[in-house]
């Protein structure tokens, strides 16, 4: 899979305070960062899309979250 640096093409912000990882929100601007493997991955991915550890897998617009409590949410804005 085409892996690109997320952190060249966006600032990163954590949403505090953090929302339930029962309830994680989901926005064209707002990313999960996977806490076991560092990656970033959008919260509505429209291509295929994973995060290296596998916690993240999501393709047409909808993420599956494997662990909740290892997702930090982030907003993303365009450097
Ligand atoms: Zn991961």
């Amino acid at each position: 899979m085409l892996k690109i640096d997320m952190r060249k093409i966006y600032n990163f912000y954590p949403i505090e305070p953090a929302p339930d990882p029962a309830e994680l929100p989901t926005s064209g601007d707002i990313y999960y960062e996977c806490l076991n493997c560092t990656e970033i991955v959008n919260s509505v991915p429209f291509i295929k899309s994973a995060c290296s550890c596998g916690n993240l897998t999501g393709c047409d617009g909808k993420l599956f979250v494997k662990t909740p409590e290892s997702v930090r949410v982030v907003r993303g804005k365009l450097r």
